[in-house]
């Protein structure tokens, strides 16, 4: 999935093809990173007219540009006693609000373009929060799925022996992402105490025995899907008895599917690399149980889901010229959850013709260019990636108020001000878009209102 890019869609005012056009020049074959760049650029240029001085400081030109990016050997042995190299990366991006702050993504696609992407992204959506927090992204080209635990703990040991000299938790507090759970975390910080002799909140994701904010690994669905019902809410809507797609089955799918049931939806699929299930009855709390188990703890595929319950069917995953056919399920709202350019205009066709209506993003960049064209044509309520996961960083950053305080916030604490914090988001996006022209626009509202800030600072903070 994560080849396919949406740079088919070149279209654009001169401005955006110029600026599109000395970016690509200068950072050849990082599609993903283009495609990432492209939607931020076109939402802004209406803001540079207004703001003369974001032009003249030229703060898109230094903002496209990392402050620093970090590539290093990751060496490491298997259980075999076979040595293997993989690379490893920090992506500093933007700390003009605050320390670069973003997750590690373990993964055989992972590269620098889609780390580029990845780091990004995550400027925008950790302005967004309304918490002191800068952009950056990491990870590297290992994937942990198949590997022992002891082959994990080896390669997180490694990969943090380097990493260990470029992060702080007034520096660059990472967390986690794809490939990147509660396991990997505790690996890597285990490593960083022992390399640092200190016991510092520079890691989130933690067990809440150890320092980690309860409720995080529930943010970013729970967010996702109080964004949602933000997004309905201006309609009149809840997503009572709404029928819904979720794709993917790792941490954001697993806890995105606990809220909608909770919300009194019905999920009806979910996936992953192999292929996907559709589960006709709904997946309940119980089912939810045996996926998380299956995911957490077996480290199993989704396809024993459909042998557990036989009135779910599983379909290996195909990639034919007519998309994805989890996205062909009728349903009122999807949730992609797994990964980016998983929606592409085909498959965002199908869903606007089975009359899906609601499309929040968990995963980042799920839908491409040319999909988020046929949302935008057919007014489907979509809530872009940056605004609607922006919870999981919202509660990573409460993890680093409550480390630097020694003090434990309770779960419904955390839970509200989540919610408050996906409330200030939808509002900040709908005033933003609203401000410029482009109300109900939840794309351009996410890009200008996280843009502003950051350009602010910047400006305020000198030529740097
Ligand atoms: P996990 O590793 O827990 O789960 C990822 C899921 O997506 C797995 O089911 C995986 O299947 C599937 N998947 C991953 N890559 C592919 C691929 N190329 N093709 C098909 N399926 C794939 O990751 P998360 O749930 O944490 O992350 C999911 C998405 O959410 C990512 O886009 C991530 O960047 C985004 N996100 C995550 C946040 C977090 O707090 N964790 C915060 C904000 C965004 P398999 O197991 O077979 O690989």
């Amino acid at each position: 999935m994560s080849t396919q890019t949406a740079e088919t869609t070149h279209c654009g005012s001169a401005f955006v093809q110029d600026f599109m056009c000395q970016l690509e020049n200068c950072s050849p074959g990082q599609a993903e990173f283009h495609q990432a760049v492209r939607e931020v650029v076109t939402s802004l240029e209406v803001v540079l007219e207004a703001r003369p001085e974001y032009r003249k400081e030229r703060v898109l030109e230094r903002m496209v540009e990392p402050e620093r990016v970090i590539q290093f050997r990751v060496t490491w042995m298997d259980d075999e006693g076979e040595i293997h190299v993989n690379r490893g990366y920090r992506v500093q991006f933007n700390s003009a609000i605050g320390p670069y702050k973003g997750g590690l993504r373990f993964h055989r696609s992972v590269d620098l373009s889609v780390l580029k992407f990845l780091g990004f992204e995550q400027i925008f959506k950790n302005s967004l929060t309304g918490l002191p927090i800068g952009g950056g992204k990491g990870g590297s080209d290992f994937s942990p799925a198949g590997r022992s635990d002891a082959e994990v703990m080896r390669f997180c040991q490694a990969f943090m022996t380097e990493l260990q000299r470029h992060i702080g938790a007034d520096t660059d507090v990472p967390a986690g992402d794809i490939g990147v759970g509660g396991r990997e975390i505790g690996y890597l910080y285990g490593q960083n105490r022992r390399l640092t002799n200190s016991f510092t909140g520079t890691l989130t994701g933690r067990d809440p025995a150890w320092g980690g904010s309860l409720l995080r690994p529930e943010a970013t669905g729970y967010g996702c899907v109080y964004f949602a019902a933000e997004m309905l809410a201006t309609q009149g809507r809840t997503l009572e008895g709404m029928d819904c797609l979720v794709s993917g089955s790792g941490n954001v799918a697993q806890y995105t599917t606990e809220k909608v049931i909770e919300l009194g939806g019905r999920v009806l699929t979910l996936s992953d690399s192999g292929g996907w299930i559709h589960d006709p009855d709904g997946i309940d709390t119980e089912k939810l149980a045996f996926v998380m188990d299956l995911k957490n703890v077996r480290r199993g595929r989704i396809s024993e889901y459909a042998e557990k319950y036989p009135n779910a069917i599983y379909h290996p995953a195909t990639t034919g010229a007519d998309g994805n056919p989890l996205w062909q399920v009728p349903a009122d709202a999807a949730f992609p959850s797994a990964t980016q350019n998983e929606i592409t205009g085909v498959d965002a066709r199908h869903l606007v013709e089975n009359k899906v209506g609601l499309v929040a993003e968990g995963a980042n960049m799920p839908t491409t260019a040319d999909g988020q064209a046929v949302f935008m044509e057919h007014g489907v309520l979509y809530g872009p990636a940056k605004a609607a996961n922006a919870g999981g960083v919202a509660v990573s950053a409460f993890e680093m108020a409550q480390a630097g305080q020694r003090m434990k916030w309770t779960r419904e604490e955390v839970d509200e001000r989540l919610r408050r914090v996906m409330a200030g988001i939808h509002d900040s996006c709908v005033e933003a878009a609203r401000v410029y022209g482009h109300e109900g626009n939840y794309i351009h509202g996410s890009n200008i209102a996280g843009f502003t800030k950051v350009a602010d600072a910047m400006i305020q903070q000198g030529l740097i």
